[in-house]
């Protein structure tokens, strides 16, 4: 079978399908350093993704799949403490059954202007340490990597090996299904993110509702990653000064000790939005099965291996396979 896709959401995907014992052939037309996976700030939060009850199932089994794999040691997967910041009280978020434990911040937890805070855990996954990884993984448990660029989904299933062609195609292509499938309802959201040097942080903190726009603060081992931008529709990927400098600002304001922070870069990325997530079986134009897998929005990390688990049951009844407990993840 082929994974259509090298980002999260296709290596999740083909992960699932390694464990279930299918041979897997990931092909993607770039390396996955060069991918929107790869520059997330990719922290477990709902943004951008609907509808909300099957983001709610989903986002439910990668929160518990992404803090097994930071107990286990995963490379570059953490568990971190987190708050967020409101000005009104917030009540119970809608997705708070997937974390777990969440509490009210205590008021000496919280900066000045902010009298509301929810406090609980949410994995981090430092990207450009855990894809390499789980790349290398994957290809040393028998995956096959292909660098090939595809102008139609219907090529895929020859596309790797045309006197073998697959017998089912996982299509993750993250934005590039507009063209690919094509789906016109597949539109960028513009993100845009500044990494500084860490002061000693270790909380993540987040005002989705600041005046100045969304504000993030994910600290990471060797930095800090602030954010962030929302851009609807927006293909530019160049990153704007001035709109660095005004996250750096309101991010200071949620964490006052960034004010001594250097910045080391900022970056803009293209989220792969749709109206809904399409996760969902289909047909090629020669026949093979198809498992749509793309439209993540901004939580392709927060949905990525939940949604990997419901390939994994299509997949096995492609395969007319009866269901049997699978091994797990890679540890
Ligand atoms: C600034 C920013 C911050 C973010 N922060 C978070 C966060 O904190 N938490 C979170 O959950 N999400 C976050 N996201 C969103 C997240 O990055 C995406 O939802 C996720 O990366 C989507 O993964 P994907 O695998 O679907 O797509 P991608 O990572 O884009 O991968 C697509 C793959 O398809 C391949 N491909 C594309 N076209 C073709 C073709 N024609 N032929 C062959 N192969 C092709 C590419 O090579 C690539 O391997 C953020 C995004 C941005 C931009």
């Amino acid at each position: 079978m082929t994974v259509v896709g090298a980002g999260i959401v296709g290596l999740a995907a083909a992960s699932r399908l390694l464990d279930r014992g299918w041979r897997v052939t990931v092909l993607a037309d770039r390396p996955t350093a060069e991918s929107t996976s790869h520059l997330a700030a990719a922290v477990w939060f709902p943004t951008r993704a609907a509808p909300r009850d099957r983001v709610l199932a989903w986002g439910a089994a990668t929160y518990a799949e992404l803090a097994d794999q930071a107990r286990r040691g995963v490379p570059g997967v953490v568990l971190r403490e987190s708050l967020t910041l409101h000005r009104e009280d917030p009540g119970e978020p809608w997705w708070a059954a997937a974390v777990g434990d969440l509490r009210a911040a205590r008021r000496e937890e919280l900066p000045s202007g902010y009298p509301y805070g929810l406090r609980f855990a949410v994995p981090l996954v430092e990207m450009p340490v855990h894809l390499p990884w789980l790349t290398e993984h994957l290809a040393e448990r028998g995956a096959r990597f292909v660098t090939r660029h595809l102008t139609r989904l219907d090529e895929a299933a020859g596309a790797a090996d045309p006197a073998h062609p697959a017998d089912l195609v996982v299509a993750a292509p993250g934005l590039a299904a507009r063209e690919l499938v094509p789906d016109p309802s597949v539109v960028p959201v513009r993100g845009q993110i500044v990494r500084v040097s860490n002061p000693g942080l270790t909380l993540s903190v987040r005002d989705e509702a600041h005046p100045g726009g969304r504000a993030y603060v994910h600290p990471r081992t060797d930095d800090v990653i602030l954010g962030g931008t929302l851009d609807e529709d927006s293909w530019d990927t160049t990153a704007d000064p001035a709109t660095a400098a005004a996250i750096v600002a309101r991010c200071t304001d949620l964490v006052p000790e960034l004010a001594r922070a250097r910045v080391l870069g900022t970056v803009a990325g293209l989220r792969p939005a749709r109206p809904t997530v399409r996760l969902e079986r289909g047909t090629l134009a020669d026949g093979t099965p198809v498992i749509h897998d793309y439209g993540h929005g901004g939580s392709g990390v927060t949905l990525a291996w939940g949604c990997a688990d419901e390939v994994e049951r299509w997949a096995d009844e492609v395969a007319g396979l009866a269901r049997r407990p699978g091994p797990g993840v890679p540890g």
